[in-house]
């Protein structure tokens, strides 16, 4: 299998594991009210306004009829449009958190800097700055620091940067 298309299963696949529910696991929007809403309610709405709104394109719908995010270009700012916009409680500004459900790490082995290469491509777009170097090399992600917004992951150019669905 290409690396291209690993990346590609990677962000908007389902992953092995899977939910107590059994359905399979994403990653989703932040603002999750509650997780097993997506099956309830999402599957029935109609509007899919959240991924209307979505001012960086990154949600998208898959077969089933619920949300997922889709980082394969962008990232999430955290602009609240999406909760706003969902009708049916699954997102909420109020009741849920302002958080993505995944936790990003670099992959060494593949990582430029971590093979004594100097590269920064994915210090710049890190605005929490939770993409921490030892002086010019082997960065690590501070997961205290990370929002899992996914503006990282683009930019890499040997595609080093790796998440893992929770
Ligand atoms: S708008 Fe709300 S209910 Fe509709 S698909 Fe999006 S999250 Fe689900
Ligand atoms: S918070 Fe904004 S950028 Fe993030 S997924 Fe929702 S609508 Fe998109
Ligand atoms: S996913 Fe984490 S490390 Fe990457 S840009 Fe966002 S906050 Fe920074």
């Amino acid at each position: 299998m290409s690396s291209r298309r690993d990346f590609f299963k990677r962000l908007v696949e389902p992953a092995i594991k899977e939910e107590k529910s059994s359905s399979p696991l994403y990653i989703r929007p932040p603002y999750v009210k509650d997780y097993s809403l997506f099956d309830k309610e999402c599957i029935e709405c109609e509007q899919k306004s959240c991924a209307k709104v979505c001012e960086e394109n990154i949600i998208i719908i898959e077969a089933k009829g619920t949300p997922i995010l889709n980082l394969q270009s962008s990232g999430c700012t955290f602009c609240q449009e999406c909760a706003i916009a969902c009708q049916k409680g699954v997102l909420s500004i109020e009741e849920g958190e302002e958080k993505i459900n995944a936790t990003f790490y670099i992959n060494k082995d593949l990582c430029l800097s971590h093979n004594k290469n100097v590269c920064f491509s994915c210090k710049e777009p890190c605005i929490d700055n939770a993409i921490l170097f030892k002086g010019m090399f082997e960065p690590i992600i501070d997961i205290e620091k990370c929002t899992a917004c996914g503006f990282c992951l683009s930019r890499c150019p040997t595609k080093a940067i790796e998440f893992i669905i929770k």
